[in-house]
């Protein structure tokens, strides 16, 4: 739900989402909140009610453009419906997933100064934010959220294991990659991932995913560091039992 719905489907028409679209593995909506307004020059905002700069975004034309979704589209489905604001929770990985579980997402854009409270009150389950900074509209917010949860979702990827091996999987950056040539301005591939030893190229991508997120990320990596020290201890407790049935046995 949007005011300036050709910016949202310029972006979600290209690409590896356009072509999911197209393909049928997600569908996507773009209402024009505009259209619902029942003002004779179809006007969406107002001034903010105490004073105050700028114009918000007016509560009915959002209600009766949410009531045309719901009506037209969510009968009897998962629908979860968020509002992307600078006031909301910071976006991540987990929270992506956790949203490609819905059947459906219900996503408001907000522009000028927002939107009036009382919609978010009435319709909204959960307000999420791209970022500690303040963008004009909460279309290109929207296109992350559509971008990074869509491709989660069975069938846009042509590969599960493309997005399973990612940064934040595991709470860990990615390792750095190298294409051909070989040798680029004087720069050469590390020479073990031209080995062809899968083992050696694994445990030389963990280290590098590990050193650099104990670099970049030291938030990532003291919650990676906390899992791999549990699923150790775990591990252990295991083959301690399995030792101890052995020997009883
Ligand atoms: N007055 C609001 C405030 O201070 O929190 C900012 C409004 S902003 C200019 C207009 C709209 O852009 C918001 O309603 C929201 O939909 C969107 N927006 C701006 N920054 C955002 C961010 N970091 N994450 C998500 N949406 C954002």
């Amino acid at each position: 739900m949007t005011l300036f719905p050709d910016m949202v489907r310029t972006v979600l028409s290209e690409s590896i989402i356009g072509r999911a679209v197209a393909a049928g593995y997600l569908e996507i909506n773009v209402y024009n909140i505009r259209d619902y307004s029942d003002d004779k020059r179809h006007r969406v905002d107002d001034t903010p009610c105490g004073g105050g700069k700028g114009m918000l975004m007016a509560a009915p034309p959002i209600y009766n453009c949410f009531s045309a979704v719901t009506s037209d589209r969510c009968e009897g489905e998962d629908i979860h419906v968020v509002y992307m604001s600078p006031r909301g929770q910071v976006l991540n990985d987990e929270t992506a997933h956790r949203l490609a579980s819905h059947d459906r997402l219900v996503i408001l854009c907000g522009h000028y100064e927002g939107v009036d409270q009382r919609i978010i009150d009435e319709i909204v389950d959960e307000e999420i934010s791209v970022g500690d900074y303040v963008l004009t509209g909460g279309e290109i917010p929207a296109c992350i959220l559509c971008d990074c949860v869509g491709r989660l979702c069975d069938g846009v990827l042509s590969d599960a294991v493309c997005h399973e091996a990612e940064s934040f999987e595991d709470d860990l950056l990615e390792y750095p990659q190298y294409t051909r040539p070989v040798e680029f301005m004087g720069r050469k591939v590390p020479e073990v991932l031209l080995s062809g030893h899968h083992a050696n190229i694994d445990a030389w991508r963990l280290e590098q995913s590990e050193k650099l997120t104990a670099e970049r990320r030291p938030d990532l990596y003291a919650k990676y560091a906390r899992r791999k020290a549990e699923r150790e201890a775990a591990e252990a407790a295991r083959k301690k039992r399995r030792k101890a049935k052995k020997d009883g046995g």
